[in-house]
């Protein structure tokens, strides 16, 4: 099998199951218990948070442990959320745990203005332009798309939130550029930034929200106080200590290069076909790739016939019809049908991504000869 579907989620490291036994096994103690064993569990907690938030290259700021990415941008959101006139923005291109979580802001009857996309994938920054005013309480936009590896330009974002809302507070759902992007967070002014662990190699059901300055949120869920009463319920202490596990065993700067090796040869086995055409910003984990004349899930299925597992986008909302990204980047309905997503891990080979891409346009072309 050649998995091309990282960014639904990776394979946890070997390294990282033998701390989550540790953690679960030996040094099992509830960290919020008053003997000595929990008081250790809570101090390794404390020095887990500064690694994260060492590479998130953040000097200040906190962390609070949550159940995954879906949960940090809920309590980002609506931990924000403040009563009054104030306005929400978010980009188009959200993840469904931002998108819908805004859905439910403008339900419960807030002002709530989506932003669109240009047609590289990135927020349209004119537009967030003409919509931030002083009444802005919260802009959510994403670091990078999880369908097509657009890097939204978050310095430009930050200086456009500092002439138009500079009260605003700026979340990033952080979720497809955490250790695979080099940045710092502290470089963008970020007051909220989300990451999961399993997109890096970590557990699933574990992530953290970044929290530059705890004053502006209130906690979205109630009962025991951990996490200083942003987030109650005991932490997940296994999977927080191999997340930062797999935090430690990321090289952010080499295994970029690698992965960006291994995207420009499948753009340059597709590129003999000129009827595959791809959108792909400069995240190149990522890329969303159309194949003209079939449909993009019927080539997922035939693709995992042949061994290659792809991803139709999101996979959360892979069982909705159409795709609100690709056309919010101006795809027609019909050519989004088409698209398949390609999500690459550095420890694949040139190689498999060469056996892949043959297998790739093999079964296309089986599939179009079908259709014919
Ligand atoms: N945001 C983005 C950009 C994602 O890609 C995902 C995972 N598909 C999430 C949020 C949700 O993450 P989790 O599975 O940890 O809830």
């Amino acid at each position: 099998m050649i998995y091309l579907d990282n960014a639904a989620t990776t394979q946890m490291f070997e390294g990282g199951v033998d701390i989550y036994k540790k953690y679960a096994c030996q040094s099992f103690f509830n960290p919020s218990a008053g003997y000595a064993q929990s008081i250790e569990i809570a101090k390794e907690l404390n020095v887990a948070r500064d690694k994260i938030l060492n590479k998130l290259g953040s000097s200040k700021g906190n962390i609070i442990f949550t159940g995954g990415a879906t949960e940090s941008n809920n309590l980002a959101i609506m931990g924000s959320k403040r009563n009054g006139k104030w306005e929400y923005v978010f980009s188009v291109g959200e993840h469904p745990s931002v998108y819908n979580v805004a859905r439910e802001l403008e339900s419960q009857g807030h002002i709530v203005h989506f932003v669109g996309l240009q047609e590289n994938g990135q927020i349209d920054y004119n537009q967030l332009e003409k919509v931030l005013n002083s009444k802005t309480r919260l802009i959510s936009v994403m670091h990078s798309s999880n369908e097509t590896g657009a890097i939204n330009d978050l310095r430009l974002v930050d200086k456009i939130r500092k002439d138009k809302s500079p009260q605003a507070l700026l979340h990033v759902d952080g979720v497809q550029a955490f250790c695979k992007l080099e940045y710092r967070i502290d470089d963008y002014n970020i007051d909220l930034y989300t990451i999961s662990a399993h997109k890096f190699h970590g557990p699933k059901g574990v992530g953290a929200l970044y929290v530059r300055n705890c004053a502006s949120l209130k906690n979205i869920v109630f009962g025991g106080g951990q996490e200083n009463g942003y987030r109650s319920g005991t932490e997940n202490v296994p999977g927080i200590m191999s997340m930062v596990y797999a935090i430690e065993n990321i090289d952010v700067k080499q295994n970029y290069r690698r992965v960006k090796e291994l995207n420009k040869k499948l753009k340059e086995i597709f590129s003999k076909d000129e009827n595959i055409s791809y959108v792909n910003g400069n995240n190149p984990y990522v890329i969303s790739f159309g194949f003209a004349g079939v449909n993009g899930e019927t080539l997922m299925r035939a693709l995992e016939n042949e061994g290659i597992i792809v991803g139709t986008g999101s996979a959360c909302s892979a069982k909705k019809a159409g795709n609100r990204i690709l056309e919010n980047c101006g795809l027609s309905k019909d050519k989004v049908k088409t698209h398949i997503r390609i999500s690459f891990d550095f420890n694949q080979t040139i190689d498999q991504i060469e056996e892949a891409g043959e297998i790739i346009l093999k079964t296309y072309h089986n599939l179009l000869e079908k259709v014919k």
